[in-house]
């Protein structure tokens, strides 16, 4: 089955004997047992939902996955990775994190739980190699990354972390696993915040694992029973009704960054574009290379701070706002946003600047699009 169907029919779970084309919503937190040492398959919701298990199946169906688990959000999903984990633990980071993530490993997962964790270039795999020490357990890396898409080869972390006996963990949040799939790529764990593409709605907060390495199977599933964050039913099905269009949608977001992309490329008050797709696009070859295609996001460089203010106050269709992967096009101003917890010459160093912003390009026309940018820039 090609990932277009497996987009439609991923699951083959069936809990329902009406024929439901569309998946039932189990709006139950507890399942009665037939007869005392007897159950149906589920007895209480944190631990199982019909509904919930069907969007599961999908993400491990569409990840080439051996098991995927459901959470509220993409922070949730993340946080139970970190459980994997013991204090004085050593994990590597690919710099240039989403900013989320950065916070919880570095305000919450140092502080009170005892990890340690270095950002390397990983762009590097010698530099990766060079930080890895007897404590070292993980590396964790997102491709491509938040806001400036570098891109990291992901087969060649994978290899080096194999060498080492370390887990890779990758957020796949940026290419979903329409454009990129980590675990065919030596990938032992992938991350997703679903509500960016695989949401795709800008409505629906959620988040995903899928793993592909048996030995993690039962402790995630216990993690996830015992803390709790787990996706309800109706959002669930919200997931599993987004993702049906999971194809389209990224052809088209695709399709428009490209051109826009381009567009901006040839605007002389536009000083840098980051894009992977871009031919100029220092990883452009290991993009071609590991994924189907180079997604929905973007960003570039003003030529000053009151520049980048003037262009987020001036558009009128694209909207500025804090996320990305939605149907609706979106401005982020990564400084005082998604970044805002970095400190200021780190942030710099990685071209995370006040003339620096983010736009995630959405399902609207082309060209309604490029008319908004050239009245916010240029006029
Ligand atoms: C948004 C995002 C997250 C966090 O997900 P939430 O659903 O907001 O909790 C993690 N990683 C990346 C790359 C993201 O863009």
């Amino acid at each position: 089955m090609t990932i277009n169907t497996k987009c439609i029919h991923g699951s083959t779970k069936k809990y329902d004997t009406t024929g439901a084309v569309s998946v039932p919503i189990f709006q139950s937190a507890v399942f009665s047992y037939p007869g005392v040492g007897e159950t149906t398959g589920f007895d209480y919701s944190r631990q199982q939902n019909p509904t919930r298990e069907y969007i599961e199946d999908i993400i491990a169906n569409l990840e080439n996955g051996i098991g995927g688990l459901a959470f509220a959000s993409g922070m949730a999903a993340i946080t139970l990775t970190m459980e994997l984990f013991s204090p004085g633990d050593h994990i590597i980071l690919s710099d240039n994190l989403y900013g989320g993530s950065y916070r919880l490993f570095y305000q919450i997962y140092t502080k009170n739980n005892g990890l340690s964790f270095t950002l390397v270039d990983a762009g590097d795999i010698s530099a990766i190699e060079k930080q890895i020490t007897p404590k070292t357990k993980a590396i964790f890396i997102e491709t491509p990354s938040n806001p400036v898409m570098h891109v990291t080869d992901i087969a060649a972390v994978s290899a080096l972390a194999k060498a080492h006996d370390l887990l890779v963990i990758a957020d796949n949040t940026f290419l979903t696993p329409y454009f990129q799939k980590p675990l065919d790529l030596g990938v032992d764990i992938v991350v997703h915040s679903g509500t960016k593409f695989l949401g795709g709605h800008n409505d629906t907060l959620s988040g995903f694992l899928a793993w592909s390495n048996p030995a993690l199977s039962d402790k995630l599933r216990f993690l996830h029973k015992c803390t709790g964050a787990c996706l309800s039913p109706f959002d669930s099905w919200l997931m599993i009704r987004s993702i049906k269009t999971l194809s389209v949608r990224m052809d088209r977001h695709e399709e428009n960054t490209r051109r826009i992309a381009e567009w901006l490329s040839n605007q002389p008050r536009i000083r840098k574009v980051y894009y992977p797709g871009l031919k100029t696009h220092p990883q452009y070859e290991i993009s071609c290379r590991q994924a189907t295609g180079f997604g929905g996001v973007l960003s570039f460089e003003a030529e000053s701070a009151e520049a980048a203010l003037k262009i987020l106050g001036g558009v009128r269709i694209i909207q500025f706002g804090e996320s990305l992967g939605g149907a609706e096009s979106l401005l982020t101003y990564p400084v005082l946003q998604t970044h805002a917890d970095i400190p200021k010459e780190e942030r710099e160093a990685k071209g995370i600047t006040d003339k620096l912003i983010r736009l995630s390009v959405g399902l609207e026309d082309y060209t309604d699009l490029t008319n908004d940018l050239d009245r916010a820039i240029n006029s």
